[in-house]
């Protein structure tokens, strides 16, 4: 058994549905309606039950995963991160010594490293207090304009050499609810360290300003080891991309192979484990959402099921999901933050809802972002209409009643329009961006399923994980691999969705 409790789940009626999309979405309260043409809804929901049905089947049990989940072992040719953490809760306040070591692996020498620096975004949270190459004594030059960090290396840096970078800093976590943010119970460290950027086969650094939608970090693959000292203060309990060894008042993490590694402190939360074969699923959440919890780790359970079957296995020893009061979801390798909102909304016996379906969507980003690579600001359709696409084959397979529910949910009653392929700042509103990339990605997805069929959309799928794993992918890879593995015209389908 996966919950330590059976659970009956009853058809609801009648609730205000709380609806986001997933990563950055803003929250907008509604029924919805019948769309023209459309017949109108028995529920709420849009759910419509089968004869005689009253309530929804029991939750399946999910088959023991059979891959074997271990660490990655360290490859000497990845960007390697040592992270080491004081950490002052109170205060808001840590104090970060990182070390890098970087080969490259770029056809030509680099007379720069050109570092992301995230958390230089907010005003006041960064401090640069030291830099230094390995084997240098005196500081190097270097530029730092808000998110971006440009060193001089001491000399050239030859293809296949490697450098160390040490970098200390202060962090002063905004008092603000969000992946980077602090509440009194909680502070979230997504997107808190600087990293080499990933650099284009031209040579190009994919360091990107920060666009107001959307997410703008390109990150190559590569190894963490993170220790947070917890200084002063007792109670917090720590969280984050990897499973957390705990020595007094030292919690250590490693996490390789990973776009990214993040973490969270949180008060009166608690930590839910599942197996899932070799595979541990924990959600860190707050204290009095545990029955949440509990059904999100059930949902990642059965996602992590289907996505490792349709596409590839599972790449870490461990998933963890992290309760936040950030009205959103905001994916990472190894972890994802997701709403309080979802959370409080959760009713007992109900699994048609919010909490469900981006448990689901975030969960899809293990594939589509930390496995298969992309560029989420010149293209974000790549990793957000193929996870929003992925909520439907999760929903096809392990509850094919709730996909009408779903589609009307999820997609219709927002009227999904616009350019599917436009970078993140060609978009005027968010509500357009999520219309547009999300929502007729999934209309746009489909609509290529149904040219290619489904059995072979799904042997495309399959293949575009597995030639793509540890990669960074392209619209124009996308099609190539599709027009490879079935061969027919899809060009008035693009004409209709890309620019
Ligand atoms: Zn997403």
């Amino acid at each position: 058994m996966i919950l330590k409790k059976a659970i009956r789940c009853f058809l609801f009626s009648g609730l205000i549905l709380l609806y986001v999309a997933g990563c950055n979405f803003p929250i907008t309260l509604a029924e919805p309606p019948a769309r023209p043409g459309e017949q109108p809804l028995r529920t709420a929901t849009g759910f419509t039950p089968g004869p005689g049905q009253t309530a929804l089947p029991p939750l399946p049990t999910p088959l023991p995963a059979t891959q074997e989940a271990t660490l990655t072992p360290p490859d000497p040719l990845r960007p390697r991160y040592d992270l080491q953490v004081a950490l002052f809760p109170r205060a808001r306040r840590a104090e970060v010594s990182e070390r890098i070591i970087y080969t490259n692996r770029h056809s030509a020498a680099l007379s720069e490293l050109v570092l992301v620096v995230p958390p230089n975004r907010f005003e006041g949270s960064f401090s640069l207090r030291g830099i230094r190459w390995a084997g240098q004594d005196a500081p190097p030059p270097y530029r730092l304009s808000g998110p971006l960090l440009t060193v001089s290396l001491p000399q050239p840096l030859e293809t296949g050499s490697t450098v160390g970078l040490q970098i200390d800093y202060q962090i002063i976590l905004p008092e603000s609810a969000g992946a980077f943010g602090s509440t009194p119970r909680q502070l979230n460290f997504g997107d808190w360290y600087p990293f080499v950027a990933a650099i284009s086969p031209d040579g190009t650094w994919l360091a990107f300003p920060p666009a107001p939608l959307g997410e703008y970090s390109v990150n190559d693959l590569s190894d963490f080891k993170v220790s947070v000292d917890l200084r002063q203060e007792g109670g917090w309990q720590l969280a984050g991309s990897a499973i957390p060894r705990q020595q007094g008042s030292l919690w250590s993490f490693e996490l390789t192979n990973a776009r990214s590694f993040s973490w969270s402190a949180g008060l009166e939360m608690v930590t839910l484990v599942q197996q899932f074969g070799e595979i541990t699923l924990s959600a860190f959440v707050f204290a009095e959402h545990a029955d949440a919890g509990e059904m999100a780790l059930y949902h990642m359970s059965r996602a992590i099921e289907v996505f490792s079957s349709l596409f590839t296995p599972y790449a870490h020893p461990s998933l963890t999901l992290i309760e936040t009061t950030m009205n959103d979801g905001m994916e990472y390798d190894g972890m994802f933050f997701l709403g309080s909102g979802f959370f409080k909304d959760h009713q007992q016996g109900i699994i048609a809802n919010n909490l469900m379906v981006l448990t689901v969507h975030e969960t899809a980003h293990q594939w589509w972002y930390a496995r298969v690579g992309s560029d989420p600001y010149n293209e974000p359709w790549m990793d957000e209409a193929l996870c929003t696409f992925s909520e439907l084959l999760f929903m096809e397979r392990v509850y094919p009643d709730l996909v009408n529910w779903w589609w009307q949910f999820r997609v219709n009653y927002f009227g999904p329009a616009g350019y599917v392929n436009l970078p993140v700042n060609a978009y005027g509103s968010f509500r357009q961006y999520v219309n547009a990339v999300y929502l007729n990605g999934v209309n746009f997805l489909d609509e290529l399923r149904y040219r290619a069929g489904d059995e072979d959309f799904l042997r495309f799928l399959k293949e575009y994980a597995r030639r793509f794993d540890g990669r960074r992918a392209t619209g124009a890879d996308f099609r190539a691999l599709l027009e490879e593995i079935k061969p027919v015209d899809y060009s008035d389908i693009y004409q209709r969705y890309f620019r």
